[in-house]
């Protein structure tokens, strides 16, 4: 326990220190972002107070109700945010505003460490949303008071922002926190109250909270000088609980509002969903999709809170985007208001509640409406939201079974028709237009677009005229080992296992293969160890040859990917299909020199490696080979 009678000087943790050099130096459009960030927790302080007031009501003693003051002086040139929440201890502002309060952090040190000018509406995405004061101010002053302890029990923490924090103990006569802003020199356009309460309303309108603001004067100028009256305060937000108004009052500017302080985006929701269920069970939910990802949706982690608040009866209980969305919608943003859950709920408890379960039901599907209304109503929106977060999406078919379908149709993938990386298709356009008698849905994964499209294996299916879906991200090849079929036609790979050929090609294929008998004999002579097989390939037309994988084959790019990132994956030698009428092919059949069919040999099956992905076991000899030849 700390001694809360002495004054100490403290250093910044390094990282903090790291931010507060970055958010001093670096970021320079959009420096009002402060007063949201200072507002939001504010409003969170005065949220975790109510909470902790359901188990004891006498925290709320005191202060009366929770609000949040914001004014300004404009002789000592400061800003001041105040409100009544749940304040903190001694040991809570070191624990939470001089050292890492969360990972984001770091992360935001990953993000923008290297960016010479950034965008100061970024930094309430990482959970820093704090040092923000120091975009606008040259030192700041915290006076707080934990709910429940006494008044000499108040801390003052007060810094420059250059590394070092200063503590010492205050007598406060309420609990909460005032924070204090001394502005830098140029940053005297904030000490408005016109500009501040434009800004209160622009960013922290649906704060549920009272904001309050000095009333102003009627003519400012005149009656400036000071009175000791204590000042009028007026509201200044609407502060009332967006998602239990009724849809028809709430308009469009005010729910992306409150999208962006929600999920502290600039950006737009691309759309939501606002609904209210009554019965047995009540409850309200405002579930947002994002239109940009933020910065962590990739690095699997996801941020517990900036998902979904679940809120009981209007109070704030947690973030419980994990209790309430399965892992691949961790990109939704919103609130939910459950009417009859208990209000001392636990994580544990939620964790196992039916009724939750519940609800939970209704966010996934809810969600997967609402991106099916999206993919029917608004394409541009859904080719970018999908773009976006189809990645993310396609966890779910591996997560989800019982939606396994409808997250399916929703997915998009390049294909053998598209133009391009970007001209994308359904698995319904595939299926639509599947060919007579074609009996699978086709597909080739490689490590990019273009590995994928250029792929040798596809070349009997464009003689063919058949569609070829082309994957090429990381988690394709996860999520086809989940996607077996859809709409009652197989998935199949066209590296894998038998082509689908009529009488007729089977009759010539067999032909063909045993023409080439002494060929194939050949080549299996002279790669000995490294092929399990040689075949005669109905795959190609015009390249001389490829891999074939067998039916639970992992694609040898992803092979690769899993041996890099030091995973065992049993690895079995290749089986390498050849094209007979291709002249290299030719010319090895009538080879005599055995050295120089040696390295032809080799080659063909080193390039068939190289075109799927797979890495070549000693890439010396391969460039030697290739020069033997170039040259010979
Ligand atoms: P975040 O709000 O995302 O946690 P911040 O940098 O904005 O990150 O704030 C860091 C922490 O400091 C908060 O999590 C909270 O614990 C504490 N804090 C900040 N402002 C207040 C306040 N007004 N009242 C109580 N605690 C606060
Ligand atoms: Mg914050």
């Amino acid at each position: 326990m700390t001694d809360a009678t002495t004054t100490e000087t403290r250093k910044f943790e390094a990282e903090v220190a790291q931010v507060l050099h970055l958010v001093t130096h670096s970021l320079y459009s959009h420096k009002e972002i402060f007063l949201r960030e200072l507002i939001s927790n504010a409003s969170d302080a005065c949220d975790k107070l109510r909470f902790e007031a359901i188990a004891k009501p006498e925290l709320l003693s005191g202060a009366g109700e929770l609000h949040i003051d914001v004014s300004w002086d404009k002789d000592a040139r400061t800003i001041t945010i105040a409100d009544t929440g749940i304040g903190m201890s001694r040991d809570e502002v070191v624990a939470n505003i001089g050292s890492i309060a969360s990972s984001g952090t770091r992360r935001f040190l990953e993000a923008l460490g290297s960016e010479q000018k950034a965008d100061a509406r970024l930094i309430g995405q990482f959970g820093v949303g704090f040092y923000s004061a120091f975009v606008v101010a040259d030192r700041v002053t915290v006076l707080t008071r934990r709910a429940g302890d006494a008044p000499d029990a108040g801390v003052k923490w007060e810094s420059d922002g250059r590394g070092e924090y200063t503590l010492e103990s205050a007598t406060l006569d309420q609990r909460g926190t005032t924070v204090v802003l001394h502005l830098k020199a140029d940053e005297d356009e904030f000490l408005d109250g016109w500009k501040l309460r434009a800004l209160v309303r622009k960013y922290s309108d649906h704060v549920a909270f009272p904001i309050r603001m000095p009333k102003e004067a009627a003519a400012a100028g005149e009656d400036e000088e000071k009175t000791d009256e204590a000042p009028q305060w007026e509201t200044a937000n609407d502060a009332s609980a967006l998602w239990t108004r009724p849809k028809s009052e709430i308009t469009d500017e005010e729910y992306q509002n409150f999208y962006k302080s929600l999920g502290h985006d600039f950006n737009d929701a691309a759309a939501w969903s606002h609904n209210r269920v009554e019965g047995s069970q009540s409850f309200t939910t405002l579930l947002y999709l994002p239109s940009q990802p933020p910065f962590d949706l990739m690095m699997g982690g996801r941020d517990e809170r900036k998902g979904l608040k679940l809120y009981i009866k209007r109070v704030f209980i947690m973030d419980a985007a994990e209790e309430l969305l399965p892992n691949y919608l961790r990109f939704v943003r919103g609130v939910v208001d459950a009417d009859d859950l208990p209000l001392n709920v636990s994580r544990e408890i939620l964790q196992h509640n039916r009724q939750l379960e519940r609800i939970r039901g209704a966010c996934v599907k809810r969600v997967l409406d609402l991106v099916e209304k999206l993919s029917r109503d608004e394409p541009d929106t859904f080719a970018a939201f999908i773009k976006a977060f189809g990645n993310t999406l396609k966890e779910g078919i591996v997560e989800d079974h019982a939606n396994r379908e409808r997250i399916a149709k929703l997915l998009r993938f390049a294909s053998t028709r598209g133009e391009g990386e970007a001209q994308t298709v359904s698995l319904d356009d595939y299926v639509g237009r599947m060919a007579e008698g074609q009996d699978a849905i086709w597909y080739v994964t490689a490590d990019g677009y273009r590995a994928a499209a250029g792929s040798p294996q596809l070349e009997a299916f464009r003689a063919r005229g058949i569609e070829v879906l082309l994957m090429s991200d990381r988690i394709d090849e996860w999520m086809l080992g989940h996607l077996r079929e859809y709409a009652g036609k197989p998935l199949r790979h066209v590296a894998k296992g038998e082509l689908p050929l009529d009488e007729a090609e089977k009759a010539k294929q067999a032909e063909a293969s045993q023409a080439a008998a002494p060929l194939l004999e050949r080549i299996k002579g002279l790669l000995g160890e490294r092929v399990e097989d040689v075949r005669v390939s109905a795959r190609l037309t015009d390249s001389p040859a490829c891999l074939a994988l067998s039916e639970y084959e992992m694609a040898p790019h992803l092979a690769r990917l899993l041996r890099e990132a030091g995973q065992d994956v049993p690895g079995g030698k290749p089986v390498l299909e050849v094209n007979p009428r291709h002249p290299l092919l030719q010319r090895l059949l009538g080879e005599h020199d055995d050295a120089r069919a040696a390295d032809l040999a080799h080659l063909l099956l080193e390039q068939a490696e190289l075109a799927a992905g797979a890495p070549l076991p000693d890439p010396a000899a391969f460039v030697q080979r290739m020069n033997r030849l170039l040259a010979g």
